[in-house]
C-alpha cells in the first residue's frame, strides 16, 4: 500500500451531504443530471478518459455542498434552540481543516453552546465561511466522497447515469476528442492503472472478488493480478473515472467481461450482527451477557 496521510475528515457534515447526493441522483425530476456531468467542460470530459484522484462523483458531490447556505437556512428557518447544535457541529469539523483561516469562534462557542449574541455570531460564522469557502468545500467535498465510494450499488447507479450522458453524446465526443473515442463511439480503454486507484478499489474491496467473494489477498501482494473491472463496462458506454471501478477473480471478470453491470454491496462489517442470537436481559434481572 502507497502511503496515506491521515485526515480529520467531516463526517457528520459528510453523512448529510451523502443522503442527500444519493436521493437526488434517483429523483431525475428535482435535477439535471447532464448539467453537473457536463460533457462541455474539458476537465469533467478528461475523467471520463483517464482515471483521476478528482473524479466525477467529485464534480457531482460539489453540487450539494453549500455551508454558506445552509448556514444561511438555519439561520432563517430555525430557531436557536434546533440550530445550535448543527451549527457547533458544522465548526468542530471546519476547525480541523488544514490551513483553515481566522477560527475564532472558541469563545463564542463553549460547552457546545453558543454565547453572547447569535445575530452577530451568524455575520462572523458567514465571514469565516466565505472567507474559507473553497477549503471548506473541497474538504466537504473529499468527506463525502469517502462515504459513497464504498456504496458500490450506489457508484454503479452513478456511472449508469454517467454512461447514459455518454451515449447521448457519444457523436458530439467521437468528434471533439477522436483519439478517445473508439469507432464505436464507446471510449477507449485505459490500461494504465495508477497505484494510489488499484490501492484503493483493493481496500474499498477488501482483497475479494467482489462477484463471488474469492480471497486475493495472496495474488495482489505476490504479483497483481487481480483484475480491476469496470462496473459499467466500456462497451456498454461506460467512463473510465476512478468511480467506476471494482476487483473481480480472474473467472469472473472473464464471465462478466462487457456484457454485464453485475456489483453488489457484499462487504465485510466490523463484526457480524446476528440480531436473533443477541438476546437483551429480562427486564429487572441483574443478569449481563458477557
Ligand atoms: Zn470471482
Amino acid at each position: 500500500m502507497a502511503k496515506v496521510r491521515h485526515e480529520a475528515l467531516a463526517t457528520s457534515s459528510a453523512t448529510q451531504i451523502a443522503s442527500l447526493v444519493i436521493d437526488y441522483l434517483q429523483d431525475s425530476n428535482n435535477f439535471s443530471f447532464e448539467d453537473a456531468i457536463d460533457v462541455h467542460n474539458k476537465n469533467i470530459v478528461n475523467r471520463m478518459f483517464k482515471p483521476d484522484k478528482k473524479t466525477l462523483l467529485h464534480y457531482f458531490i460539489e453540487w450539494f455542498c453549500d455551508p454558506y447556505e445552509d448556514i444561511d437556512n438555519l439561520h432563517k428557518n430555525c430557531s436557536i434552540e434546533e440550530a445550535e447544535f448543527p451549527l457547533i457541529r458544522m465548526l468542530l469539523e471546519f476547525e480541523q481543516i488544514p490551513d483553515i483561516k481566522e477560527f475564532k469562534f472558541h469563545k463564542t462557542v463553549q460547552d457546545r453552546q453558543i454565547n453572547g449574541d447569535y445575530d452577530s455570531f451568524i455575520s462572523e460564522l458567514k465571514s469565516f465561511v466565505t472567507l474559507n469557502h473553497d477549503l471548506i468545500k473541497d474538504h466537504l467535498v473529499h468527506s463525502t466522497f469517502q462515504i459513497l465510494f464504498l456504496d458500490r450499488h450506489f457508484l454503479h447507479d452513478f456511472n449508469k447515469k454517467v454512461s447514459e450522458v455518454i451515449k447521448e453524446n457519444k457523436e458530439y465526443l467521437a468528434s471533439a476528442y477522436p483519439k478517445n473515442l473508439t469507432n464505436k463511439q464507446t471510449i477507449r480503454r485505459n490500461s494504465n492503472w495508477p497505484k494510489w486507484l488499484v490501492d484503493a478499489i483493493f481496500y474499498r474491496d477488501k482483497g475479494h472478488c467482489v462477484i463471488c467473494r474469492t480471497n486475493l489477498t495472496n495474488q495482489y501482494s505476490v504479483d497483481g493480478t487481480a483484475n480491476i473491472d469496470h462496473i459499467i463496462p466500456l462497451k456498454l458506454y461506460g467512463s473510465n473515472d476512478s468511480s467506476n471501478y471494482q476487483l473481480l477473480c480472474n473467472s469472473c471478470n472473464a464471465s462478466k467481461g462487457a456484457r454485464t453491470t453485475e456489483t453488489n454491496n457484499m462487504n465485510v462489517p466490523f463484526w457480524n450482527y446476528d440480531y436473533k442470537e443477541i438476546k437483551e436481559p429480562e427486564e429487572g434481572s441483574d443478569e449481563v451477557t458477557e
